[in-house]
This record gives C-alpha cells, structure tokens and sequence, in this order.
C-alpha cells in the first residue's frame, strides 16, 4: 500500500501554530528511517530552520532510580507556569521492543496534562547514535513551535550522555547520596560535562546525608580541569517529591544562561555542537553505506575469520577490506 506523501508547507505551518496534531505527524516523519522519507525531511526542516535556536536547551542525566521522572515532573510543571516547554527522551535502550527504561507512559502524569507541555518518548526502532540525532531534530520542531524550554532527558547508559551533551546549552546531572559512593558508576566523563550537580531525595532522613554528600562533591570536582566556560560545576540538593531545591535549579540554570549569552560561550556551544551533528551524520553514512556495499557483504566474513584468528592483523584485514571497497 503505498501512502500518500505529506504536504510539507501544510505540516510547516501547522508546527508553526503548534497545532499538536500535525507538530506529531511532523515528528512522525522526522523519526521515519525510510530513504523515500529523507527529502520531505529536509524540506520540512529548511522550511522551519529560521524558526528554530530560540529555545533554552537542558539536557537531564542520571541512572535508573535517581528520580529523573519525578524531577522533571515537578521542576516542569514549575517552568510550565510561566513557559512552553517539551520534554524529550533519548533511550538507548528502547530500540528493543521490550527493557525501556524511560519509555512507559504512566510517568510525568500532572506535565503530560499541562496545556503548556509537549512529552515525547524516546524515538524507537532506530540504532543508537541515530536515535539521539533524530530526537535533535525533534527538539528543533519543538522550537519552531514556540517551546521555550526543551528538556532532554536520557539514562547513564552508553553514550547516550555524550550525545544530549552535544545537543543542549546546560548539562544536568542527577546524583543520590550515599548510593556506594563510588560515584555511583557514573563516568568520570559524565561529571566533568556537568554545569550543575543535584543531589536528589534531599528529603527525611536522607537530608544529612545529602549534606555531606554534597561537601564531599564539591571537594572532588576542585580537582577537575576547570571547565570550558569558566564556571565551576555547582552542587545542588533537591527534594523532587517536596518540591525544594527546585526554583533554586531552575534560577541557577537562568543565571548560567544570561552569563553565557552576554559572552560568546553560549553562541560558540552552539556552533561546536551544530559541527557535531555535521560530522555525526557523515561518519554514520560512511559508515553504513560500506559495510553494506556488495563486495564488503561479499568479503567480510572470510577476512573477519582471518583476523579472529590471528592469521593476519586486524589492521591488514581492514585494509583488505578498504582496498576492494575503494575507499581506502
Ligand atoms: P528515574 O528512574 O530516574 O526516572 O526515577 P523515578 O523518578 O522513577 O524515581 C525512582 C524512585 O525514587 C520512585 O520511587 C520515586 O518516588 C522516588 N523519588 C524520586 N524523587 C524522590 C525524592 O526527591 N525523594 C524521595 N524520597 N524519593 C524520590
């Protein structure tokens, strides 16, 4: 059955008057994998490119359990009073059908209702690396369709955080305290991209503890290179279930924006992250487009047993490889 191809202009100016009906169809394209699809793509994103950048950009990290849906329940719904906002997942693990850690639909209940909110899952069926750059697209409809504020929230898994840090103007780690205080196996990496530290369920008797937690943060990240954009990583505490610590994120996250607007850190973010996606898309093509030409389908088996076992080294196997494809 063949469908009917949308019409772009009529899509356009329905993400423009942020008709939620068609904002979801334009979504719906955007996420198409189809080779057919890419076109209208482009010309629905060219069509709405001026429209877009406008928004405050939040990336939301943490693992499983921190309280990121909790969190961005009642600090979006604080935001919602006053702003558009969207909330954006990027799940690597919801490629599989089955094992979405972010995906159910039960969370955010109260955002999910609020007129001034749009809640997107997480793009499914498309490999990882593809995922977070489709949900960049996304997060750029939501902005030509005047949110405000888009928040992108991805679990401590892969490299999914690397990715929402490449997309976002401010970098939001959720942390807990006392947790096996290893860090609670949140990368080195992870810490140092960070703008700003909660330490989440600040809350009963865990309030001492958080305390300490936070001391002890702050004494660590001192010994981290100072970061790109002059600002030491804060520490917050926050309750996401009694609502403190949350208006203090939110002016911290205004506070670091209009610092970085008055200089030219945030436009220079900016630019450095739209590269990113530049050579993101390449490498992937690139990528995908050999290992699915005929002759490396063809050929790589037999090389690859080759280089299992030792019979010549991996180098010279991708070089066999990269001299019959071509493309050395
Ligand atoms: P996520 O997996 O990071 O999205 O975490 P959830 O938002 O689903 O929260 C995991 C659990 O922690 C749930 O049982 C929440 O009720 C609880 N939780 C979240 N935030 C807080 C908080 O601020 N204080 C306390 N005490 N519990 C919280």
């Amino acid at each position: 059955m063949s469908k009917i191809p949308p019409d772009i202009d009529q899509l356009a100016l329905g993400v423009l008057s942020n008709d939620k009906m068609l904002l979801g169809k334009a979504i719906t394209l955007i996420e198409s994998t189809l080779p057919s699809d890419m076109k209208l793509t482009d010309g629905l994103l060219r069509e709405l490119m001026p429209h877009t950048g406008k928004s405050v950009r939040i990336g939301i990290t943490g693992v499983p359990g921190v309280g990121k849906s909790t969190f961005i329940e009642s600090f979006g719904t604080h935001i919602a009073a006053h702003h558009k906002i969207a909330v954006l997942a990027i799940d690597p693990s919801s490629k599989k059908t089955k094992g979405s850690i972010l995906g159910d639909k039960t969370r955010m209940t109260n955002l999910a209702t609020h007129p001034n909110a749009f809640i997107r899952p997480s793009p499914a069926g498309i490999t990882m690396g593809g995922v977070a750059a489709k949900t960049r697209e996304v997060m750029l409809l939501c902005e030509a369709a005047g949110y405000e504020v888009v928040i992108v929230e991805t679990v401590g898994v892969g490299q999914s955080e690397t990715e929402v840090y490449e997309m976002v103007d401010f970098f939001l780690l959720l942390m807990l305290a006392g947790a096996g205080d290893e860090l609670q196996g949140i990368k080195k990496g992870i810490l140092e991209m960070a703008d700003l530290i909660a330490i989440n369920k600040a809350d009963g008797e865990n309030k001492i503890q958080t305390a300490k937690a936070k001391i002890q943060l702050e004494s660590a990240l001192h010994l981290f290179p100072e970061p790109e954009a002059g600002f030491v990583t804060q520490v917050l505490t926050c309750s996401a279930i009694e609502n403190i610590g949350i208006y203090e994120i939110w002016d911290t996250i205004n506070n670091f924006i209009q610092r970085v607007k008055e200089s030219s850190l945030f436009d220079d973010r900016r630019k450095k992250q739209n590269l990113y996606w530049f050579y993101e898309y390449i490498n992937r093509q690139i990528t995908s487009s050999f290992y699915n030409s005929k002759i490396v389908v063809e050929k790589i088996g037999s090389i690859k047993a080759m280089v299992e076992n030792g019979k010549i080294s991996p180098q010279e196997g991708g070089r066999m490889l990269l001299n019959l494809q071509g493309t050395k």
